[in-house]
């Protein structure tokens, strides 16, 4: 009876201990997560899910002893022949789950699991670069808007290409009339489309700017990357779907992050393109790989596509779909509630940023919120990126401190 009694007192203390935290008995650390969990309550101005859902994944890794297992994805996680020592069977399961939902088939898809949206826009800009290359024998050049997220920008300096930044609208969103009147119709076309510029969360019209191009029957070859860092996320999961659909809008390509709506704890990406594509790439045989190693990176992360996978099974497309609704919802009660206070805003279609007239340097740091600049708004700006973790109540609390700020003044 009285072991009994101390077994339960025991298991009592145990689970009271699992649910405090952990110190690691490092001043400095412990004191960092102290200010990482206050932040992460108000953590509105970037896209990263602060929700996570990884708590049974850690449990069970470490349960299972892999912490001290060291796997590598090097190598192509689309053969039929995994590197026995990688996770390289769950990652071609992940790229076959998310195919159908960016519209590719799965007799007609290559892809992996990167280690961010730019790691994916990387492979998207160089693969195109290579497969237009090997098509035509001509150099391309690379068309994106002015106001698409700069790693486009920097992945073209970095691969030596010819770029044109085409003007945006006050939107964020390319201008089709801009686009072409900036074709050089005689070199093959890289276009990349920004699904979700940075500050604006604009959404370039794929369907005006094909039909620019495809105006153009004399260009020798056409490639399109679409940069869904953020809203490739959510889509697929809405009734806009279409929208991210290889199959509607036509593009070779699309890259994903898996640390923004998917809420993975550091960065991951997705990256899908189409079978033609993949044909056309050059190859460098390394014999020591067991083929051809047509991505641009060796090591490869073999936890990434785990944590990917567990949450396909864990969560998965009904649960996704719900956060999806709710996540929209949000954006729409936010720009409402700063309506109703009369502070300005705005927010592009489809989108879950909302931008809105600068707030105090205060507001700015408790909310981590991200600045822009636009004459067009009045100039100083800041936004908000609607993900999980900013819910109603928040938002609340959040339009009110802007109130009272405004009362103020
Ligand atoms: C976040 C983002 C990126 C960069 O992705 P990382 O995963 O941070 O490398 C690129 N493009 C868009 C549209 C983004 O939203």
């Amino acid at each position: 009876m009285r072991q009994k009694k101390l077994f339960f007192v025991l298991a009592l203390l145990c689970s009271v201990q699992g649910m405090m935290a952990q110190t690691s008995g490092f001043t400095k650390l412990d004191q960092c997560v102290e200010i990482w969990k206050e932040g992460q309550q108000t953590f509105f101005g970037y896209p990263a899910n602060q929700q996570s859902e990884m708590h049974d994944f850690y449990e069970w890794y470490l349960g299972a002893g892999m912490e001290v297992v060291n796997l590598n994805n090097a190598g192509d996680p689309m053969t039929d022949k995994p590197e026995k020592m990688s996770s390289q069977s769950f990652e071609r399961e992940v790229i076959e789950y998310f195919a159908p939902l960016y519209g590719f088939s799965l007799d007609n898809v290559w892809g992996l699991v990167t280690h961010s949206g730019t790691d994916g826009n990387n492979h998207g800009i160089y693969f195109g670069a290579n497969y237009l290359r090997n098509k035509t024998g001509l150099q391309p050049i690379l068309y994106v808007s002015d106001e698409a997220h700069y790693s486009n920008m920097r992945l073209a300096h970095l691969q030596n290409l010819d770029i044109r930044l085409v003007k945006s609208d006050a939107m964020g969103r390319m201008i089709p009339e801009e686009l072409e009147k900036s074709l050089d119709t005689s070199r093959p076309v890289l276009i990349v489309y920004a699904m979700g510029s940075t500050f604006k969360g604009a959404i370039d019209d794929m369907k005006a700017l094909n039909a620019v191009i495809d105006s153009h029957s004399e260009i020798p070859a056409v490639y399109r990357h679409v940069d869904a860092a953020l809203f490739g996320g959510y889509l697929p999961f809405t009734e806009h779907s279409q929208m991210v659909s290889h199959e509607t809008m036509r593009f070779e390509s699309i890259a994903v992050s898996g640390h923004k709506f998917f809420g993975i704890d550091s960065p991951c990406g997705l990256f899908l393109c189409t079978r033609d594509v993949y044909d056309n790439q050059n190859d460098f045989n390394v014999t020591y790989l067991n083929g051809n190693m047509r991505m641009i990176n060796c090591s490869r992360d073999a936890v990434q596509p785990l944590k990917f996978w567990w949450l396909i099974k864990k969560v998965g497309t009904e649960e996704w779909t719900r956060q999806a609704t709710r996540l929209l919802d949000c954006t729409a009660y936010l720009k409402q509630q700063l309506d109703a206070i009369g502070w300005p805003a705005w927010v592009n279609d489809y989108s879950n940023t909302v931008f809105f007239k600068r707030p105090s340097d205060d507001i700015i740091a408790t909310y981590s919120l991200a600045r822009g600049y636009d004459e067009h708004f009045g100039g100083p700006l800041a936004h908000v990126v609607v993900l999980q973790h900013v819910t109603k109540e928040k938002i609340d609390v959040f339009v009110k401190a802007l109130k009272s700020e405004a009362a103020a003044q």
